[in-house]
């Protein structure tokens, strides 16, 4: 019996995605850099808030807005993924 067990949920393909999406998409990219990569975990608990423009302003880097546009594409699209995978 492990109760807690039911309640660990693998995010680390999510974390992962979530990190490519900050880093920046490109064709043939499948993994993050390593800095973005060590981001993931943080933006991933970010995204969890469904706060986009936190989610933005941490991939930007000052951890407080405003985020530059391209920072809240990104951002817009991890809630997104977020949520896809929370499902
Ligand atoms: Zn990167
Ligand atoms: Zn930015």
């Amino acid at each position: 019996m492990s109760p807690t067990l039911a309640l660990v949920r693998d995010t680390s393909a999510l974390e992962q995605r979530i990190a490519l999406i900050a880093c920046g998409q490109r064709p043939g990219k499948t993994q993050p850099c390593d800095s973005c990569r060590r981001k993931g975990a943080g933006l991933l608990n970010v995204a969890a808030t469904g706060a986009a423009d936190a989610v933005a302003a941490a991939i930007c880097g000052t951890g407080k807005g405003p985020a530059c546009h391209g920072c809240k594409d990104k951002a817009a699209e991890i809630v997104r993924a977020y949520n896809e995978g929370a499902e």
